[in-house]
């Protein structure tokens, strides 16, 4: 948490454009007939006041000028004197300047509502910072501590002496509680020597340099100019943040306050990602105990599941069983693969493709020496029944045919309902890869007479990764003795060992994993079904595609394709960073998910999981803040 904010005086929180030195400083000189540029004074401002004149003193124009008018007189001695007479001017600037910037009330307010400390580090010197303190605290500002380079042996910034005796002084030994604000490089560069938080204020700062009258004459792209320059300063000297005027303090603060309570020990983030994603609290607890597998009880979970899957599909019991395996998704996919498809040269199998899931389907038919056709379709666009038909026409040595659903490559779900019936009365044995899309999309299985169906705990059910499991027709699964090419891959002998041992699985099982499902699975029924889980899903998606547009983030894939899982957006420009992005969401509490289309650069945000729309709200609104930062340091 913030614990102190320490100011800088001048441009900072009065003296709007820090004008007073600069004056004070051309009237010294000139009361020597030694006239100085306001640029000349400018480039080393922020420095104490007799280092700042040693400096000016050692350029040769000025030396040259003085040597003229008094040969008698060396540099050491004029600076002196000089010097002497800045003090005399600025007394008397200052009584004009002393005044507080815009903002600076409300910043007081809520620094001392919230009990953040005030304390200030400054080039004047003590001298003027007499002059000033009372006009100050007229206005009501009173910092706690004001350190002058008198305290710290005349060493100055951008050294961080001032600024950690001020620390000291108030008793704060962690950096990361305090915030440096200042409107001069050498500010920036004090706050960040010291190990603190440096944010630099643009309006009224010294870097713009001109007086609120001079500044309100400029039109608007004059202003922007100004600011900009003065906005690379500060990023270029190494501000942490850059604010407009200095009541956006109380953003940054917040924005600070908000970052370090959250807590990076413990940390739950929100996973926006297909899988493994967000679960519930009571997910997780239910993996607190262990279990035997021989055990009865065990056994019963494991067939209480295997009837849930056939209900939540809506297979019959009749005609369909349902196969639980180890392993992650694609275990499941590679064991149906290998099992469906006998090691003949009678077999042939298409895959019909539209992304990285698809293709992984065809990588595994070559793994196993499958032969196959691979029907491939634009990643943007979902797979074309009708183009399918006319490719199963023209190959008649197709004996079976497999595609994705949800295409989580994009979040394409394509429309198996109208291929997959027809297919399946020629005589074509079916598998769909339902992955990320099974207990999310409502599907009829008994409608579609789909021959496998494959997904797994770790996606729509909510539960956690461990298995995936397999929907299977009786009558087809039954004629799969002895094919498999893999020997803990044989989906027949999984699938026979649960028949004829009371669901005993084949070798250990992910027994946690598990119960977890079996939690998730009451979950879905107590949130009203597939139906209500579609809804809600469809909801976040809605919510997050519309909110991302507005931020000028484009989908890659239509409305009219786009499952509820999850959406795929483009960059937004060519120096887009998703790294960047990720990290800043990921700090904030969301993890999303890189892109996997190969044409287009892209990333991916799932909605699925214990995932509602106030958390979509979050996400999208620190997207923005994201977008903000970024445009500003550009
Ligand atoms: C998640 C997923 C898989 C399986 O991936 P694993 O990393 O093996 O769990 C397969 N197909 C689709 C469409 C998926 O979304």
């Amino acid at each position: 948490m913030i614990k102190a904010v320490v100011f800088d005086w001048a441009g900072t929180t009065i003296d709007y454009g820090s004008r007073a030195p600069l004056v004070a400083f051309q009237r010294a000189f000139h009361n020597f007939g030694i006239e100085i540029s306001e640029s000349t004074i400018r480039a080393d401002i922020g420095l104490d006041k007799l280092s700042h004149v040693k400096k000016m003193m050692k350029l040769k124009p000025l030396q040259d000028q003085w040597l003229a008018r008094y040969p008698d007189v060396s540099i050491e001695e004029a600076i002196q004197k000089i010097y002497q007479e800045f003090q005399i001017e600025i007394r008397a600037v200052l009584q004009d300047t002393a005044k507080l910037k815009p903002g600076m009330t409300e910043l007081l307010r809520y620094l001392d509502h919230n009990r953040i400390a005030v304390a200030t580090t400054t080039g004047y010197n003590q001298e003027m910072l007499n002059e000033v303190s009372p006009l100050a605290a007229a206005q009501g500002y009173v910092p706690k501590f004001n350190i002058t380079s008198e305290q710290t042996n005349y060493v100055g910034r951008p050294n961080p002496d001032m600024l950690l005796l001020a620390m000291k002084k108030l008793g704060i030994e962690d950096p990361s509680q305090v915030i440096k604000v200042g409107d001069t490089v050498n500010d920036i560069l004090e706050g960040r020597n010291a190990g603190v938080t440096s944010v630099g204020v643009i309006e009224g700062s010294n870097l713009i340099g001109l007086s609120k009258e001079d500044y309100l004459k400029l039109d608007y792209d004059e202003k922007m100019a100004v600011k900009r320059h003065a906005h690379d300063q500060f990023i270029k000297a190494g501000a942490n943040d850059v604010i407009d005027s200095i009541d956006q303090l109380i953003g940054v603060i917040k924005d600070m306050d908000e970052l370090s309570s959250f807590d990076h020990e413990n940390r739950q983030e929100i996973l926006l990602t297909p899988g493994p994603l967000t679960t519930s609290a009571n997910v997780k607890k239910a993996m607190l105990i262990d279990h035997g597998t021989w055990d009865d009880d065990y056994k019963g979970v494991t067939q209480e599941i295997r009837g849930e899957l056939l209900a939540i599909g809506k297979a019959s019991p009749k005609a369909y069983t349902s196969v639980l395996m180890q392993g992650s998704g694609t275990f499941c996919v590679e064991a149906t693969l290998g099992t469906a498809i006998p090691q003949n040269q009678a077999s042939v199998l298409m895959i019909a493709i539209n992304g990285a899931y698809g293709e992984r389907m065809a990588q595994i038919a070559d793994y196993y020496g499958i032969t196959h056709i691979d029907l491939q379709f634009n990643e943007d666009q979902p797979v074309d029944p009708a183009r399918v038909l006319d490719e199963i026409a023209k190959h008649p040595e197709v004996t079976h045919f497999a595609v994705v659903h949800c295409e989580t490559t994009t979040g394409i779900l394509n429309p198996i309902e109208r291929i997959i019936p027809i297919l399946n009365k020629m005589g074509i044995v079916t598998i769909v890869d339902a992955m990320s899309s099974f207990g999310g999309v409502s599907i009829d299985i008994n409608r579609l007479g789909v021959d496998y169906l494959i997904s797994s705990a770790n996606k729509c059910i909510q539960g956690v990764p461990g298995f995936g499991f397999v929907i299977a027709k009786k009558s087809v699964i039954d004629k799969t003795q002895g094919n498999a090419r893999s020997l803990s891959l044989d989906l027949y002998e999984q699938y026979r060992c649960f028949e004829d041992h009371d669901g005993k699985w084949r070798f250990t099982s992910p027994t946690h994993v598990v119960y977890a499902f079996q939690e998730a699975i009451e979950e879905l029924k107590d949130e009203g079904g597939v139906e209500a889980r579609t809804q809600r899903y469809q909801a976040n998606e809605q919510l997050l595609r519309n909110k991302m547009i507005l931020l000028d983030y484009e989908p890659v894939i239509d409305e009219q394709v786009q499952s509820p899982i999850i959406t795929t957006f483009k960059y937004p420009s060519e120096n887009f960073d998703f790294h960047q992005l990720y990290e800043f969401l990921k700090d904030r509490g969301f993890v999303i998910y890189p892109g996997k289309v190969s044409k287009i650069d892209s990333f991916r945000i799932g909605n699925i999981g214990e995932v509602y729309e106030a958390d979509i709200e979050r996400l999208v609104a620190l997207v923005g803040k994201y977008d903000k930062s970024v445009t500003a340091s550009a």
